[in-house]
């Protein structure tokens, strides 16, 4: 007996609500851990009973696994169209990878399916993906995604008519239907020369950075500092290019420490066996370039290691979303972010809001909600602006502040308004005279400045608060 959660029922009336409102084409957004997956299954298995013929349609060999098992959990029999599957249209549902469907059109007749789910919709918009939906005119499709846009930030209003969204990603923290990260962003890897990171170029720019001595270093030191004591220990590190990953990989295992790469072109078994082994921890470290961004679930891993910048949202979500599942003896995932994407995008947590028609232009990359954050110099985590002394390691604001000027390339974000706002905060926080004056010597103010806020604060406050 299949049974959804409450959100995921909800989800589920809205969905049939907005077919019977007449639009063709819905898209369902549902961040990593609310049950994407499951919820779809579930949809085609209602749509199955009624006598539509379903099609679950994904993009790569994980997700054809993923969908089938859950099928299998909910008894619902089905066939598979991919490479290494014998066809068999007899079942109403049939999971298939878009790859091989595009190649095999010819072989299903027109109008055969009545409802198609597009799985990780965001990728909808490519070729392959619009060759095999233009070929089902009249089917119903249902996108699913954690993140409905383009690689580029525009929305995926070409692609659907209408959007649902689910609950976000801080409420289901709340909930512990996820965990919350900690996050650490060493500084010392400087990208300030590539412009834009997801063209050709900035990825080639970036490649030939991050593959450098310091950078491989850094991964492994910080891995060591932050992940390896923590539950299994186990890790996802992103890279820019197959060579990083089989770089990083070695440069783990000359250190004792268990790597090894997964990449797109390596045979079915042993990418199952090598996602296997990093979700029994007898791998410590599973380096990847493009490869385990989606699809791949292993809630019991317990760090992602970020050394592939982006100025994608959707890539951003999608990478720190694979270490964010709850499982037994995982108080909290770690996220180390070498390259800056949480600086650029913000928190996992943090409110998105999302539209059809993309974010608007000039409102900047993040949201208008995001808490804005600053990294402790002492610890290097991730932490709300406003968070003095450091919750991760107890270090007090003053020092760290003078230290992110110094390596202003790195923590642009936090210049400029920021900065000036963050001193602001300061002096209101500053609670004694020694307080005011150690803010004074480090920022070189006159002589007179310490009196002259201890002054007009005596005056509204009351000379009380003041000593
Ligand atoms: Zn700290």
């Amino acid at each position: 007996m299949v049974s959804l959660r409450p959100f995921q029922a909800t989800g589920v009336t809205e969905i049939r609500g907005a077919y019977m409102a007449g639009h063709r084409r819905v898209l369902y957004v549902l961040p990593t851990g609310g049950g994407k997956t499951y919820t779809f299954v579930y949809i085609a298995e209602q749509a199955a009973s009624r006598g539509n013929r379903v099609c679950i349609l994904v993009h790569r060999q994980e997700l054809v696994d993923q969908s089938s098992r859950s099928l299998h959990a909910i008894g619902c029999q089905h066939g598979v169209i991919a490479s290494g599957y014998r066809q068999d249209l007899r079942h109403t549902v049939q999971v298939a990878s878009v790859q091989t469907l595009a190649r095999r059109l010819h072989t299903i007749p027109a109008e055969f399916f009545q409802l198609v789910i597009v799985d990780e919709a965001h990728h909808a918009v490519a070729g392959t993906w619009s060759k095999v939906l233009a070929a089902m005119p009249r089917a119903h499709i249902l996108g699913v995604t954690a993140t409905p846009e383009r690689l580029d930030g525009r929305g995926l209003g070409d692609q659907f008519d209408v959007m649902i969204e689910g609950p976000d990603a801080g409420w289901l923290t709340d909930e512990g239907f996820l965990v919350n990260a900690r996050i650490f962003a060493p500084p010392g890897i400087d990208l300030s020369a590539v412009k834009r990171f997801d063209t050709k170029k900035g990825r080639t720019d970036s490649d030939t950075i991050l593959r450098q001595g310091q950078a491989m270093g850094d991964a492994v030191t910080h891995y060591r500092r932050t992940i390896e004591d923590k539950h299994n220990g186990t890790a996802i590190a992103f890279c820019c290019s197959v060579a990083h990953a089989e770089t990083l990989a070695q440069a783990f295992n000359d250190q004792g420490i268990a790597a090894a790469t997964l990449d797109g072109t390596m045979d079915r078994g042993i990418r199952r066996r090598t996602i296997n082994d990093l979700g029994t921890g007898q791998l410590k470290v599973l380096t990847s370039c493009d490869i385990i961004s989606e699809g791949t679930d292993i809630p019991s891993v317990t760090g992602a290691i970020l050394l592939r910048p982006t100025d994608s949202l959707g890539l951003h979500l999608q990478q720190v979303g694979r270490v964010l599942r709850p499982c037994p003896g995982k108080p909290h995932a770690v996220i180390n972010d070498h390259v800056g994407n949480t600086l650029r995008h913000g928190l996992p947590t943090d409110p998105r809001e999302w539209s059809l028609g993309g974010r608007p232009k000039g409102k900047g990359k993040k949201p208008s909600q995001a808490i804005p954050i600053r990294i402790c110099m002492a610890c290097f985590a991730a932490i709300p602006s406003a968070a003095n002394p450091c919750p991760e390691c107890g270090h007090v604001l003053e020092q760290a502040r003078r230290e992110l000027k110094v390596i202003e390339g790195d923590l642009r974000e936090l210049t400029g308004a920021e900065m000036r706002r963050q001193e602001r905060r300061e002096v209101a926080q500053a609670r004694t005279r020694e307080e005011l004056e150690a803010i004074a010597k480090e920022r070189g103010y006159k002589a007179g400045w310490v009196a002259h806020m201890l002054q007009a604060r005596g005056q509204r406050h009351g000379q009380a608060a003041f000593r």
